[in-house]
């Protein structure tokens, strides 16, 4: 990817500009690449009809900020360029300086899963990135978390209730004999019961459930709440041996409808004393100095608009570059906004078999779609389209960036642990909620989240880090973003600048400083991935 901008002192061409536009502020629009035929209006706010750049462009009419403006004559069904890539076809004849948006343009037919380029542009390794640390906890399967949690599993959303009340208990009476645990979680869900368990889908759920239990911020310490008649039973989820057995060969489950339990407090005192021996091992855990090579990072947009593609995920793209210098483990995710890019992903795959592993996974989706009877253009959100992403194609572009520009080493597939190094391919949809949840179950110890509209996400279980794709964002929600990569589209800092400072940022907080998401303790739920039938 190519970044030009052309900016220009404003010469107006209205009499008398708007008042609400300050004097300083110079037309500016953002080229991605010297062969796109539109670019994205830059300036807060957006630019009247009438606003002249140096190169001699007019707006023929107001273009929002965010928002595309054509660089050139279109007639209809002329192609129009972004990203070199075509977003779309002109649904009719429009002149240069016209506003380019969702009702002009005509979303092209996804490219098909045959006959793709496979590993045809594998870029070479980078140069190794040696001597940055980070203060994390070791955990015996070699995992390194970045927090002490005590996480609580649950089978069954009918122990929800139950939970809940014990995790307040816990936190007010246990919590603060254990000061080097840093919370209590009770992983809630809606799955458990209701469902078609042994449908063939049904282990994406089921494994997603099991896999976050054994984040590498939990220790190792896994405790089960259950009901006793659900169909996710215990047994099930500690199948496969994924599941450390820890305490006399059996997993540690408290069972409400076990005859046991006389009353309500009956339950409440089981689950406290199962969880107070967890916590005795956890608060024994000590932050130790872990190469950042232990990082295990996903990364995610939500709320995205046009900047998204041009500030904010370019930075993360360098910094996620820097991760697998650095030997950490990267993924991203988004299967839907990465679907109209399928060939730049199978050519940079490092081997035929990952390729094919990525063709798997979005046949997968597409299968899955048409099942709803709809197709990949379901993703844009009205927020998207009114920070100028006119469609799916546009936002995908702007979304695989974030991937970084190396070699994809491995897949998984939705809820699947990830153990290998590298730049990985974690599928996933890509609702928020959804691809958190499963990106947890894959392992990850800290998230990246860009947002342009902005959202104030957050995840109990692991640190995430917010970075805002617009200064007007980075200003307005200061004490919610973490990184402003406004910056960039204003001329004030580089993508490796960002870039950069993100890298560091990501080892403060695996360190333990706290994000903001963190400091206010913005925690969203756990939404599981359930494509399997409901009964
Ligand atoms: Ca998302």
């Amino acid at each position: 990817m190519q970044q030009t901008s052309d900016a220009a002192v404003a010469i107006p061409a209205v009499a008398n500009p708007p008042a609400q536009k300050p004097a300083a502020a110079r037309p500016l629009y953002i080229t991605m690449h010297p062969d796109d035929n539109v670019a994205i209006v830059a300036n807060d706010g957006g630019l009247p009809a009438g606003t002249r750049f140096d190169c001699g462009l007019v707006l023929a009419e107001a273009v929002p900020q965010g928002h595309k403006v054509a660089l050139t004559d279109f007639a209809e069904g002329d192609p129009v360029v972004r990203y070199n890539v075509v977003i779309g076809h002109a649904a009719r004849a429009l002149p240069r300086g016209s506003w380019v948006n969702e009702r002009v343009l005509r979303m092209p037919e996804p490219p098909g899963l045959e006959n793709l380029p496979i590993c045809t542009r594998v870029p070479p390794p980078a140069p190794p990135l040696e001597g940055y640390t980070f203060e994390g906890y070791r955990n015996a399967d070699g995992s390194v978390g970045t927090r002490n949690i005590l996480a609580i599993t649950t089978t069954v959303q009918c122990v929800s209730g139950v939970v809940d009340y014990a995790v307040r208990r816990i936190k007010a009476e246990l919590l603060p004999k254990y000061p080097n645990v840093d919370d209590v979680v009770g992983l809630e869900h809606g799955y458990g019961c209701g469902v078609a368990i042994d449908a063939k889908d049904a282990a994406i759920p089921i494994r997603t459930i099991r896999n976050i239990a054994l984040n590498p911020n939990f220790g190792g310490e896994v405790m089960v709440v259950s009901l006793g008649c659900e169909k996710l039973q215990p047994a099930r989820l500690a199948s496969a041996g994924t599941i450390p057995i820890q305490r006399e060969g059996e997993l540690d489950v408290v069972c409400l409808q076990d005859e046991q339990h006389v009353g309500f407090e009956s339950m409440i005192d089981s689950i406290m004393a199962s969880a107070e021996r967890h916590l005795q091992r956890l608060n024994a855990r000590q932050r130790e100095t872990c190469p950042a090579s232990d990082l295990v990072v996903g990364v995610q947009c939500g709320g995205s608009d046009a900047f998204s593609g041009v500030t904010a995920n370019p930075a993360v793209g360098f910094a996620a570059d820097l991760l697998v210098r650095a030997g950490a483990t990267v993924m991203f995710s988004e299967v839907t906004e990465v679907r109209d890019g399928i060939d730049q992903l199978t050519a940079r795959a490092a081997t035929p078999e990952v390729a094919q592993a990525l063709i798997r996974e979005m046949a997968w989706y597409d299968n899955y779609l048409q099942k709803g009877e709809v197709d990949r253009s379901a993703n844009t959100t009205p927020g998207n389209k009114k920070g100028g992403l006119s469609n799916i194609v546009e936002k995908a572009m702007g979304s695989i960036v974030k991937s970084g520009t190396g070699a994809i080493h491995g897949v998984s597939g939705p809820g699947e642990r990830v153990t290998q190094k590298g730049l990985i391919y974690a599928a996933t949809p890509a609702g928020d909620f959804v691809c958190g949840t499963l990106q947890l179950a894959a392992g990850i110890n800290l998230h990246i989240f860009t947002t342009g509209r902005g959202t104030p996400y957050g995840l109990a279980e692991v640190p995430v880090i917010k970075v805002a794709t617009r200064r007007d964002l980075a200003r307005r929600w200061h004490d919610l973003m973490d990184i402003d990569a406004g910056r960039i589209a204003t001329g004030e800092a580089t993508i490796e600048q960002v870039g950069w400072e993100l890298f560091h940022k990501m080892l403060d907080v695996a360190s333990g400083r706290k994000s903001w998401a963190e400091h206010y303790k913005l925690h969203n739920s756990l939404v599981l991935f359930n494509p399997a039938p409901v009964t």
